[in-house]
């Protein structure tokens, strides 16, 4: 019996990857994509699938309620992906974050409370991240986040999914709405949008540009292949229990300098074109995530992030695909230099990490 996934943010990063990690892997999904198309969505990243039988995308915004209400009424589920996800960004800009994130998550789960009914077993996938636990000190190896670590965050877009993450929550309690949610550390890959430390590192050394590194450089993250998670994702919303939150990540922790040495010795490249940039505000020192309950409960684990291979791979795909990341550079470049009232996204030419 084919299952109808309403996906959310699906022209984004992990969305994308989502929608063509599904329809390759699942012959009885099909999916309907909703997504605002702001800045970071791209409809270059599922150009091919135009006329597929089992995809649909809709152009349109999570804060549109009678849009959204239509939408669920023809859903077995939904995957909510939709967000401003740029910590940079969210620095400068909170207010679009608390709107998209925090606003737009409450839209769609009132919604999917209203046309769906209480304990209707249809389930609820909100995607968050790993940053809502804040920061670990870089002494204490031996701490990870588990899904009992209090939330902690740090920049206003880390907050605004915190808050998301709680009133989903408050939803299954309240309501018996069936929701799971999953926090990811750092992802990888195809189609990530070059404002993020990988492919904007990737590209400015394409370009023959220096790359731009915060501060000392010895912040950690956890780095995993984002069809890893895109798969890890599928996994939750099918076996996850409701009302639990699952914890997702790499076992894959680098430092960003070290992240950066290994991007310049696969491009054939040296320390010289580092350009060391003062820090983030608020910049969190270290994540790493325990991901132990997922692997106990639902029995995933990561298979694609195997490091430097997959990271290799990752730039590959890059030096592959000049035509997509000029157009995203070029599109962004653009906006950017247009007035504010245009484009309230902030210029983030010196940024350098996730997300
Ligand atoms: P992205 O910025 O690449 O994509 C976000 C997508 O959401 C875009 O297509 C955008 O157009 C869409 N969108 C934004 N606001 C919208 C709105 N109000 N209505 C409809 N669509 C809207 O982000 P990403 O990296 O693909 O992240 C996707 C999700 O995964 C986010 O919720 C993010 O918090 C979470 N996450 C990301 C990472 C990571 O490493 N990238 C890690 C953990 C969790």
């Amino acid at each position: 019996m084919s299952y109808r996934l309403l996906i959310t943010g699906g022209c984004g990063f992990i969305g994308s990857n989502l929608v063509r990690y599904l329809l390759d892997t699942e012959p009885e999904i099909r999916l309907c994509n909703l997504d605002a198309l702001t800045y970071s969505g791209n409809p270059a990243n599922l150009q091919d699938l135009a006329g597929h039988p089992r995809y649909r995308f809709v152009h349109g915004n999570i804060l549109d309620r009678p849009l959204v209400e239509g939408l669920l009424r023809e859903s077995d589920g939904v995957a909510h992906l939709a967000a401003e996800s740029h910590v940079d960004r969210s620095i400068l800009d909170s207010r679009t974050f608390v709107e998209s994130n925090v606003l737009g998550t409450q839209t769609l789960l009132d919604a999917a409370r209203t046309v769906w009914g209480r304990g209707s077993g249809k389930r609820f996938l909100h995607v968050s991240t790993d940053e809502v636990y804040g920061s670990l000190p870089l002494d204490r190896p031996d701490l990870k986040f588990t899904e009992q670590s209090p939330l902690h965050t740090n920049s206003p877009y880390s907050a605004s999914k915190a808050g998301s993450d709680l009133l989903a929550l408050a939803y299954h309690q309240t309501h018996d709405l069936n929701v799971v949610i999953t926090r990811c550390s750092n992802n990888f890959g195809p189609y990530q949008f070059p404002e993020k430390v990988i492919p904007l590192f990737v590209t400015n050394l394409l370009e023959g540009e220096p790359v731009p590194l915060y501060g000392d450089g010895l912040n950690v993250r956890d780095w995993l292949h984002v069809v890893d998670h895109c798969e890890a994702l599928w996994r939750v919303l099918r076996d996850g229990r409701s009302g639990e939150v699952y914890n997702i990540g790499g076992n894959n922790e680098r430092s960003n300098l070290e992240l950066t040495r290994t991007i310049l010795e696969l491009l054939g490249k040296d320390e010289r074109s580092i350009r060391y940039v003062p820090d983030r505000l608020g910049h969190d020192r270290r994540y790493a995530i325990d991901a132990g309950k997922i692997r106990e409960e639902i029995g995933w684990e990561p298979s694609r992030s195997a490091w430097p291979g997959a990271l290799a791979k990752t730039i590959r795909w890059y030096v592959e695909h000049p035509d997509w990341w000029r157009a995203v550079r070029e599109r962004n470049r653009q906006r950017d230099l247009e007035p504010a009232e245009a484009a309230p996204a902030a210029p983030v030419a010196a940024s350098g990490q996730r997300s």
